[in-house]
C-alpha cells in the first residue's frame, strides 16, 4: 500500500488566515508567533508600526 504523495498537502499554507498590513497593505500571513495576539497584529513589521502615522498617506515624495 502506497501512501499518497505529500504534494497533496500543498494547499495547507493557503488555509492560514491573513490580513493586510495597516500601513503598507501587504498581506500578512498568520504566523505561529502571532497565534496568541493575531487580532491585535496590525503591522507586518516594526518599521510599519513606527510608520503608522503615515498610514493614510501614500508613499510619495
Ligand atoms: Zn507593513
Amino acid at each position: 500500500m502506497k501512501k499518497p504523495p505529500k504534494a497533496a498537502f500543498k494547499g495547507n499554507k493557503q488555509s492560514l488566515p491573513s490580513k493586510p498590513c495597516a500601513v503598507c497593505a501587504r498581506p500578512m500571513t498568520w504566523r505561529k508567533a502571532w497565534a496568541k495576539n493575531w487580532a491585535d497584529v496590525l503591522y507586518c513589521s516594526d518599521a510599519c508600526r513606527q510608520n503608522k502615522h503615515s498610514a493614510t498617506k501614500p508613499n510619495t515624495p
